[in-house]
C-alpha cells in the first residue's frame, strides 16, 4: 500500500452529468474509493455541471442511485459545480488582476478561422495570444461596455512542466505545447480545469484519482495551480478501459452503463469484483480473481495498477456474476429475481408478491436454476418449464435415443403408477423409490430417466428429474407424466 503523508487522504468522484453512468468512470471511482477506505480517509462526490450544453436532465440521480446500489458510500455534502459560479469568477479575476491571466475578447468566428489556417499547415491549433497584451485599462474599459470575453492563462515560453504520477512515474511535457488555456467560459462559467483545480483544493482532496484521458492535460493544471499558488495534489491516472480489440469500450461492444448491466441482471457484487480487476492483479502473482470487500481493502495497491488499457471481457465479468449467483442466499435471490419475472410477458397475470402457490413455487424453483445462470434476467426463461406445462413440437424428444416408443410409453405409465405410491415427496425418496425400481426391474438408466425428465420438463435440456418433481409437486409430476403417455399416443 501506498505511503502516504501526515495528512488525512482526502479522494473525490468527480462525474459530469452527461449521461449513464459509463463502467470505466465507475471503475475510476471505485479505485478513488477504496483507496480512501483504505486509509482510512474521506471519500468526496462533486458534481462537474458547468458545461450546461451537454449536462442531461436526471443524471445526477442515476448516477447516485448506482453508487448506493453498488453498495458505496461518500462522505460530506455533495456540492455542485452550477451552484459555485461565483466563486470561479472571482477567482480567474483576481488571476487577471495579479497579471497571471488575462481577458481574451477574440470572436469565436476569428478563432474559428485561426484554427482552420493552423490546421491547413498542418500545425497543432494553438491560441496565437492575440489579447495577451491588451493594457488593464483597455482590458477593463471593454468589460465594463459590456463586450464579451473569455479569461485565459498566461502559461510560459518554453521549458518544461514536470509531474509524477502515482502510476507512471516522472511525466514531463515541453511547455511549448501549450497555449493560453481558457479559465473562464463566455458564458462566466469555468472551464473543467480551472473548476476542477478550485475544487480540489477547497475540498482538501489529497489525491486526484482520475481517467488517462486528463494525462496530457496535466501540465495545464500544474500551471493553474502554480499560478493560484496551491499546492499540487498527488496524481493517479487510471489506464483507459479497452474492447478485446483494444478499441475505447463503446456501447458497440455491449453494454457500458453500470444501470444496463443492473438491468440485465448483473450483481452489483460482481461488478464491484470485476472492475477491481479492470486494472490492477494481485502482484504476488497470486490467481485470485474472487475478492471480498475486505480482501480489496487489504490487498489493493494504487501504485501498482497497470499503466496499459484494461481489457474489459464481458464472458468473464458473466463467469463472476455467475459465480455471485451460486452464492446467493435464498431469500436474497427471490427478492433480486422478482422484477425480472415481473417485467417479463409470459408471466403476465401471475401475482409473485403474496404468500401464494405461485411466490411459494417461485421460491422453491430457483435453485434448480441458480447453478446453471449467468444473469438474473435468464431466471424467467430458463425456469419457464415449472410455470408452464409442457407442449412438444416434436414428442419424439421424449424417447431415449437407445429406446422406443413402445419402451418408453411403457416405462411412464410404470412411473406413473409408482410416484403415485410415494408419500413423502420430496427429491431424495423420489429419487430412491425410482431407482431401486430400475434396479430391481433391470431397465436402463436412460430409457426410465431420460423420458421422465422430458415428461417433467418438456426440454432436451434440463434439470434433473427428481429435483423438478420436487419442486413441482406430485400432483403436476404425474400430470406432466400421463399428458407424455397420450402425446405419444
Ligand atoms: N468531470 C470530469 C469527468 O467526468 C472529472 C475528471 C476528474 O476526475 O477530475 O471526466
Amino acid at each position: 500500500m501506498a505511503e502516504t503523508s501526515q495528512k488525512k487522504v482526502v479522494t473525490r468522484f468527480a462525474p459530469s452529468p452527461t449521461g449513464d453512468p459509463h463502467i470505466g468512470n465507475v471503475r475510476t471511482a471505485f479505485y478513488a474509493w477504496l483507496f480512501a477506505r483504505q486509509h482510512e480517509g474521506e471519500f468526496l462526490i462533486r458534481i462537474e455541471d458547468t458545461d450546461r450544453a451537454r449536462s442531461v436532465e436526471g443524471s445526477e440521480e442515476k448516477i447516485l442511485k448506482m453508487w448506493k446500489w453498488l453498495g458505496f458510500d461518500y462522505d460530506r455534502e455533495i456540492i455542485r459545480q452550477s451552484e459555485r459560479k461565483s466563486v470561479y469568477g472571482e477567482i480567474a479575476e483576481k488571476l487577471v488582476e495579479n497579471s497571471k491571466a488575462y481577458r481574451c475578447f477574440c470572436a469565436p468566428e476569428r478563432l474559428d478561422a485561426m484554427r482552420k489556417e493552423q490546421q491547413a499547415r498542418k500545425e497543432q491549433p494553438r491560441y496565437d495570444e492575440h489579447c495577451r497584451n491588451i493594457s488593464a485599462e483597455e482590458s477593463d474599459e471593454r468589460k465594463n461596455n459590456g463586450e464579451e470575453f473569455v479569461i485565459r492563462l498566461i502559461t510560459p515560453e518554453g521549458g518544461e512542466t514536470v509531474a509524477c504520477d502515482i502510476i507512471r512515474g516522472k511525466v514531463e511535457f515541453p511547455n511549448n505545447n501549450i497555449d493560453d488555456l481558457v479559465l473562464l467560459k463566455r458564458d462566466g462559467f469555468p472551464t473543467y480545469h480551472l473548476a476542477h483545480v478550485i475544487d480540489d483544493y477547497e475540498q482538501g482532496v489529497t489525491h486526484v484519482i482520475r481517467s488517462e484521458e486528463w494525462l496530457p492535460s496535466l501540465p495545464k493544471h500544474i500551471l493553474i495551480h502554480d499560478a493560484l499558488g496551491y499546492e499540487l495534489p498527488n496524481y493517479a491516472h487510471l489506464p483507459m478501459i479497452l474492447a478485446t480489440d483494444k478499441s475505447k469500450l463503446s456501447k458497440r461492444h455491449g453494454a457500458v452503463s453500470v444501470l444496463d448491466f443492473k438491468a440485465q441482471g448483473y450483481l452489483p457484487e460482481a461488478i464491484v469484483n470485476f472492475m477491481l480487476l479492470l486494472g490492477w492483479h494481485p502482484k504476488d502473482g497470486s490467481e485470485q480473481e474472487v475478492f471480498d470487500l475486505d480482501d480489496m481493502k487489504k490487498q489493493f495497491a494504487l501504485e501498482d495498477v497497470q499503466k496499459s488499457g484494461a481489457v474489459f471481457d464481458y464472458q468473464k465479468l458473466d463467469w463472476m456474476n455467475a459465480h455471485y449467483i451460486r452464492r446467493m442466499e435464498s431469500d436474497l435471490l427471490y427478492d433480486s429475481v422478482l422484477p425480472f419475472f415481473e417485467k417479463n410477458d409470459a408471466y403476465k397475470g401471475l401475482d409473485f408478491l403474496g404468500n401464494n402457490e405461485t411466490s411459494e413455487l417461485l421460491k422453491r424453483a430457483l435453485r434448480l436454476e441458480q447453478d446453471r445462470v449467468k444473469k438474473l434476467s435468464e431466471f424467467p426463461d430458463a425456469l419457464g418449464f415449472v410455470f408452464f406445462e409442457p407442449t412438444y413440437d416434436n414428442p419424439d424428444i421424449l424417447i431415449w435415443k437407445k429406446s422406443d416408443k413402445a419402451e418408453t410409453v411403457d416405462r411412464l405409465e410404470m412411473l406413473a403408477e409408482l410416484l403415485n405410491g410415494i408419500v413423502s415427496w420430496n427429491e431424495e425418496e423420489i429419487e430412491k423409490t425410482v431407482k431401486d425400481k430400475i434396479e430391481s426391474e433391470g431397465y436402463g438408466n436412460g430409457d426410465t430417466l431420460w423420458p421422465l425428465r422430458v415428461a417433467l420438463s418438456g426440454r432436451e435440456k434440463s434439470p434433473g428429474p427428481f429435483e423438478i418433481a420436487e419442486v413441482i409437486g406430485k400432483e403436476k409430476t404425474i400430470n406432466r407424466i400421463n399428458n407424455a403417455i397420450k402425446i405419444l399416443g
